[in-house]
């Protein structure tokens, strides 16, 4: 797939101001999730170990910053025709959240054979679903002919500059409330959430080394960096459900090559364990993406040894049936 170069030369991409002021609109919005602790991930890793936990954020994963940024920074007579997000995970219930508490409407296209429950969360946020059919239908097709028939603002899931800075402000907090730190681990799907916490990181603790972790099955973020250029791949099959991206974002992948210094990748057994860990030792609900950044560290993907590592779990939605048997079996 080439990339259009009209599209090309329209790229902002987002700097540290941007993630300031992606953190002055989440004020008192978002949750300032706590930074959790562990004795015995300190002792396994043989590092002191900062866990940001996304997990509990509003909508149980860190997608709410950079979708209520996106919203927020929307100029107001746009912003009233709407918004419109296709995902059906994580981000299409922190757009319609973040919609609602912004009093915009909001339409999210999700296939047709989506969870109920998480059609149903949709809903519950007073958002308009438009249905399709993942084998027949292209989403991203649909999503822009309904935005471009209502004057409504497309909001995709991590290719955006305000949703890069929203994502960003999670690393931002984290070192805010811990002081400067050695090395931050960050899952890696599409690489919002990656980019916008290596701005921030860089910026305040510059001597940080920066990595990214993704699903062994889907590495197309190593590849994309050893390459020089946004590599894709077919969507790849993996329990981490977040990560399932064929290719990183055109604005990540400028601030992934200039600050990122390494991407690691784990197996779905090694994110089952990590899950396991956090549920029995630390008492919380982590989602398979969630772990994938702690699964590097607890597992010795990532060396680390005497360092202060700041590890980010981005999510907690698991529906409880599939937990119940990934713990079953682990
Ligand atoms: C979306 C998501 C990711 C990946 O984020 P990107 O910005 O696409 O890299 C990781 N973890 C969870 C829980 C997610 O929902």
């Amino acid at each position: 797939m080439t990339f259009p170069p009209s599209a090309v030369q329209s790229l902002r991409i987002p700097t540290f101001d941007d993630v300031r002021a992606a953190q002055a609109r989440l004020s008192g919005m978002a949750h300032r999730t706590p930074v959790l602790t562990s004795r015995t991930a300190n002792t396994r890793s043989g590092a002191t170990l900062y866990f940001k936990a996304e997990n509990l954020q509003r909508a149980g994963a860190f997608k709410f910053r950079g979708a209520y940024n996106a919203i927020a920074a929307l100029e107001a007579g746009v912003r009233k025709n709407g918004v419109v997000a296709y995902s059906s995970g994580n981000h299409a219930q922190a757009i319609a959240y973040a919609a609602m508490l912004q009093g915009v409407p909001a339409t999210i296209v999700m296939p047709h054979d989506a969870p109920e429950i998480k059609v149903a969360a949709t809903k519950g946020y007073g958002a308009e679903i438009v249905f399709y059919d993942r084998y027949n239908e292209n989403r991203e097709e649909i999503a822009g002919r309904l935005a471009t028939k209502r004057g409504a603002s497309l909001i995709p899931p991590y290719d955006h500059p305000d949703v890069i800075a929203g994502q960003g402000t999670a690393a931002l907090e984290l070192i805010e409330e811990v002081g400067e730190i050695d090395m931050l681990v960050v899952p890696l799907g599409g690489g919002g959430l990656l980019a916008g916490c290596a701005l921030a990181a860089k910026a305040l603790s510059p001597g940080c080394a920066i990595l990214g972790v993704e699903p062994e099955a889907g590495n197309d973020g190593q590849q994309s960096l050893r390459k020089g250029e946004v590599v894709h791949i077919p969507v790849p099959k993996s329990i981490a459900d977040g990560a399932l991206s064929t290719h990183v974002g055109y604005h990540n992948f400028p601030i992934l090559q200039d600050k990122v210094g390494g991407i690691s990748t784990v197996s779905d057994a090694q994110l089952v364990d990590t899950m396991r860990f956090f549920a029995e030792r630390m008492k919380i609900i982590v989602e398979p993406t969630g772990c994938l950044a702690a699964a590097a560290v607890l597992q010795g993907a990532v060396p680390c040894e005497g360092k202060r590592v700041g590890i980010i779990l981005s999510g907690g939605n698991v529906d409880l049936k599939v937990f119940a048997a990934l713990m079953a079996d682990a």
